[in-house]
């Protein structure tokens, strides 16, 4: 990563709510949280608490109630759609409980799908690509179509994807939900060396107490704000 010491992640006094017919639900009731690269932090709360939708509004892929999100000094939410869609690209990665591969294309090609949604030629970055695939143990793949690995294995290709454009911001919700206990543990402890590698920011949300004891940064969501643990 290049610009290390740029990464930063600024959230101040979020709120959502959402409406459901005549009923508002407020989700999040001001939250704050500041980050900077080569930090990390685990969000636990019980389901519905609002994990999802707090990584989905730091990540861009939501827009907050009232509040402000400032990643590497910048508000995301001043940009329209397809700036912001290639801001999201350039500086998230996500992780999600299921792995969102491509079945039609190749583990390779799957690492390789955000750069082609804003470069025509993939060929500069197959290196790292690559690269990626090696630092989570499946050089040995490349060829294969998700149908063929194991869940395990497919939530490691989606962490190299997740980590081609360099991110600053890496941002994983549930990862390791739906695996079983090795398969988890394995995930977590990649999630762990390639943030430390990458120096970029991690924040991972999850309802598993198993995971979240790895992090020294704890926080919980408890009726729409966080408290330290
Ligand atoms: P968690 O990830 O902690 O399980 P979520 O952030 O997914 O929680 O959801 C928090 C609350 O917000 C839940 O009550 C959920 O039903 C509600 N919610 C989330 N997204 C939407 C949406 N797009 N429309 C309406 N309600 C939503
Ligand atoms: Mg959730």
């Amino acid at each position: 990563m290049t610009e290390t010491n740029k990464s930063s992640l600024r959230v101040e006094s979020l709120h959502k709510s959402f409406q459901i017919g005549d009923q508002t639900i407020d989700v999040l009731k001001g939250v704050s949280l500041a980050m900077k690269g080569g930090d990390s932090a685990v969000v636990v709360g019980p389901s519905g608490s609002g994990k999802s939708t707090f990584l989905h509004i730091i990540g861009t892929l939501d827009q907050p109630d009232a509040g402000s999100v400032a990643i590497n000094g910048k508000n995301p939410f001043e940009l329209a759609e397809p700036e912001l869609a290639k801001f999201r690209n350039d500086v998230t990665g996500f992780i999600f409980q299921d792995h969102h591969l491509l079945p039609q294309y190749n583990v390779l090609e799957n690492v390789l799908i955000p750069i082609l949604a804003f470069h025509r030629d993939a060929a500069p970055f197959e290196q790292r690509a690559r690269h990626l695939l090696e630092r989570v143990g499946l050089s040995h793949r490349l060829s294969h179509k998700p149908a063929a690995l194991s869940g395990g294995e497919r939530q490691r290709v989606a962490i190299a994807r997740a980590l081609i454009n360099k991110p600053h911001l890496l941002l994983c919700d549930e990862p390791t939900g739906n695996l079983d206990h090795a398969s988890a543990a394995e995930v977590a402890a990649l999630l762990f060396e390639l943030h430390r590698d990458e120096q970029n920011i991690l924040v991972v949300v999850t309802h598993s107490l198993e995971l979240a004891d790895h992090f020294a940064q704890k926080l919980t969501l408890s009726d729409g704000v966080f408290v330290t643990k």
